[in-house]
């Protein structure tokens, strides 16, 4: 398991690359949710979500263990940030991407000096192709979530959230794989163990909330929902001891809870943020946290959003 102090030699190894994102507040929403409400704004981060906090941390030590290349398989917000991280570090990056990949999102990978390839419909195909892809060419392959630099990365987001607001009494993150909730609980738990982190994922991709159910890894089929940062359909084998004993608690957010936490983001606060992200405000404003007159820190962890689908979100 990873300490405090990984976490915080993250933060020394990422903060040539990465922000320190804002805080921001509205009246109008912690009106809405009975309680303080403050987002950490990851949205507003390099490449538009946290993923890159991670991937710095990792990519920088692959380069100087002298690695000559990194792969990845992820069309989404990991594949963007590898390809972003790798580029800046002199080193080629190939992000391994579904047949019938997002053109925007390719687009994106592209523009980040990624190089993209095709391969499959689902993980099962993508995941031995990157790996075989860094093997072949005396490269690494950079997993999501299930890795303690990683990890560490993003738990630099909970060493700036208890700077940020100071004494804030429940933070709210997504999960999908648990690399960001297991690294914002070990920054959080061993330095102020006070604080409640409450989990959520999205109802029909409630793998770690039955895991924890059963006291073990647990998988579901393959979900659909519009929260595409938390598909993944098992917690990681790192990931998922820390969350067991850290977690305060896990709550679940419907497909219509999230459109309209983004919608409301959107129209009051002139923010626009992803479904994965949305999470935490819908399960704040739709009840689900057992909290009055509270501070409540909502992790935004990402914006990116193609716009051609904002309709289908909000509507
Ligand atoms: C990856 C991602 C998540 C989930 O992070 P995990 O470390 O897999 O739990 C949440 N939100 C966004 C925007 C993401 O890109």
């Amino acid at each position: 398991m990873i300490s405090l102090q990984d976490i915080q030699q993250a933060r020394e190894n990422i903060a040539d690359i990465v922000h320190q994102t804002p805080i921001l507040t509205s009246t109008q929403l912690s009106g809405l949710c009975g309680n303080h409400i403050f987002l950490k704004g990851e949205h507003l981060q390099k490449i538009g979500a946290f993923k890159i906090r991670g991937a710095t941390n990792k990519v920088k030590q692959v380069v100087q263990d002298g690695g000559k290349l990194v792969t990845a398989a992820s069309s989404g917000n990991h594949g963007q940030a590898v390809a972003y991280i790798a580029n800046k570090l002199g080193i080629p990056a190939t992000i391994v991407v579904p047949e019938d990949a997002n053109p925007s999102k390719v687009a994106a990978i592209k523009a980040y000096g990624g190089k993209v390839e095709k391969c499959g419909f689902t993980s099962r195909e993508r995941i031995p192709r990157a790996k075989a892809l860094a093997d072949q060419n005396n490269g690494i392959f950079i997993p999501p979530y299930d890795d303690s630099l990683i990890i560490a990365g993003q738990g630099t987001i909970g060493l700036e959230i208890l700077e940020q607001v100071k004494d804030a009494d429940i933070v709210v993150v997504p999960i999908g794989g648990g690399g960001l909730i297991s690294g914002i609980l070990t920054a959080i738990k061993e330095t102020n163990p006070s604080v409640k982190v409450v989990g959520v994922e999205p109802e029909s991709a409630n793998d770690t909330y039955l895991s924890l159910q059963k006291g073990e890894i647990t998988a579901i089929q393959e979900t659909t929902t519009i929260a595409d940062g938390l598909r993944t359909i098992q917690p990681g084998d790192v990931t998922f001891p820390i969350v067991q004993k850290y977690i305060d608690d896990i709550v679940l957010v419907s497909e219509a809870e999230i459109k309209q936490a983004m919608r409301i983001v959107l129209e009051r606060m002139k923010q626009l943020i992803e479904p994965s992200s949305a999470v935490t405000v819908a399960a704040t404003m739709f009840g689900k946290i057992k909290a009055k007159d509270k501070k409540i820190v909502c992790v935004i962890s990402g914006g990116n959003v193609d716009l051609n689908q904002l309709d289908v979100f909000i509507r």
